[in-house]
């Protein structure tokens, strides 16, 4: 059961016969659906993988997202470790539409820099990192460290080596005065459009968490205003239905921090097929300067301590100064450390975009491999660190493929090989026969 004041509010919101359509929807099934890595996989490929369980496009991401009927193991499918698509739920996808219409209003679409304020587990940042062009930058910040954490695994498995991720309090944004051109800030709200989905979220809800998570989303916009360009574009999201943490949050930027509302838009469980979600466009004040043009998109090398890593030689000024205000965990793509005389190719690399092997061919030149194609039995077993072995394969280092997408490195030494997957990342699930054939 819904907690009345939820009820009632709905009510206020939506009148009664979509406010019951909608409490309908919300005792009903959750939707699954899933989004494509646009880098490594076409979304009619992806389709063709799901087969039979493969439904409809979601109708604001048609290129990128589509519906299933049914959810599969997705832990058990190697293509997901892979990042060849991520799990997102349909209506957040409409981010994807709003920043496309910032860049397009900004009328630049290289050299940008972007934010992604709450980014874990890393729903928007990935699909943010697939609609950004080479040439610019993706900051995904995190407050939480566990969960920085998993948003940096899912950031390497997209691939691209224009990101840094940060783990730090919105307050710690507050120097960097003027640094991003759009800042999407999908906050930590009341949860209403996971009452689908998790009991837990129902159990929580009151009228006071909604007044709490309000004031901690003026305080977290707040300091995140500071350092979004003049002219430049916020994007504000939730996943929850009220006005205060809604709509009544956009009016406030605008009239508080200075800025213009160009859409918002809201997803009800029962309209739109999607568990929910609020969605807000707004530039800020003042007028936007397209600032220094940067160089190409090109990658560097960048060592720290033994750490090697690709990272793009336009944005290496603007990490120093990241680094001063934030906590960077993560920056560009880790492509290997070095023991003594040797690189050893570090996990993240495997997941590497086709673009990142091409440049480090001329950046470190020698620091090749061959690679395997495995079976998804071998994958399951590999991303559960159980032993595989490969008599016929190159002693050393190698790269496994599935499907051709690159998942992880081992280290043959002939009687064995080591895996170079993190103990951290290993699959947990017990794994029956009937799921590997
Ligand atoms: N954008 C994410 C995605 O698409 O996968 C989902 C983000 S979730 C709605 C909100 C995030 O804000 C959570 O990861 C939470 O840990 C983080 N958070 C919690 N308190 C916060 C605070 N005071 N300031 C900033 N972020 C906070």
């Amino acid at each position: 059961m819904f907690p009345v004041d939820f009820i009632n509010g709905l009510h206020e919101t939506l009148g009664s016969e979509r406010a019951e359509r909608v409490l309908a929807a919300l005792s009903g099934e959750p939707e699954v659906s899933v989004r494509v890595n646009p880098f490594k996989l076409s979304a009619e490929a992806l389709q063709e993988h799901f087969g039979s369980l493969s439904g409809e496009s979601v109708a604001w991401a048609p290129e990128e997202g589509f519906y299933l009927k049914g959810r599969p193991s997705f832990t058990l499918d190697p293509l997901l470790h892979a990042g060849a698509y991520y799990v997102q739920e349909a209506s957040s996808m409409y981010v994807g539409r709003l920043f496309d219409r910032a860049v397009a209003a900004l009328e630049r679409m290289s050299g940008l820099r972007v934010l992604d304020l709450c980014a874990a587990p890393g729903g928007k940042t990935t699909q943010l990192l697939s609609h950004l062009d080479a040439s610019s930058l993706l900051v995904a910040n995190e407050v939480v460290p566990q969960r920085a954490t998993v948003l940096a695994e899912n950031v390497a498995r997209w691939g691209c080596p224009n990101a840094v991720v940060t783990s730090s309090d919105p307050s710690a944004f507050t120097p960097l005065r003027g640094f991003f051109d759009v800042a999407v800030v999908d906050a930590p709200c009341s949860g209403e459009g996971m009452f689908r989905k998790d009991e837990r979220a129902v159990a929580e809800w009151s009228p006071d968490t909604v007044r709490l998570c309000a004031a901690r989303q003026r305080r977290i916009l707040g300091d995140v205003w500071l350092a979004l360009a003049p002219g430049s574009y916020l994007i504000y999201s939730t996943c929850t239905f009220n006005r205060q943490e809604d709509e009544e949050n956009a009016a406030w930027i605008c009239a508080e921090l200075g800025g213009e509302l160009l859409e918002q838009r809201h997803f009800w469980p029962g309209e739109d097929r999607g568990e929910g979600f609020y969605a807000a466009l707004i530039r800020k004040d003042g007028a936007y300067a397209a600032g220094t043009p940067v160089a190409p998109a090109g990658l560097t090398i960048l060592e720290k301590g033994s750490l090697v890593k690709a990272f793009p030689a336009a944005f290496v000024r603007d990490l120093a100064r990241l680094e001063k205000s934030l906590k960077v965990i993560a920056s560009g793509t880790a492509v290997a450390t070095r023991k003594g005389r040797d690189l050893v190719p570090e996990p993240d690399l495997a997941m590497a975009l086709g673009s990142v092997h091409d440049a480090l061919a001329g950046l470190l030149p020698g620091f090749a491999f061959e690679s395997v194609e495995i079976s998804r039995e071998e994958a399951l077993k590999f991303l559960s660190r159980d032993p595989l072995f490969f008599p016929d394969a190159p002693r050393g280092f190698f790269l496994l493929t599935y499907q051709g997408q690159g998942l992880g490195f081992v280290k043959n030494l002939g009687n064995r090989t080591n895996s170079l997957l993190p103990p951290g990342r290993r699959i947990r699930q017990q794994i029956a026969i009937q799921d590997v054939i």
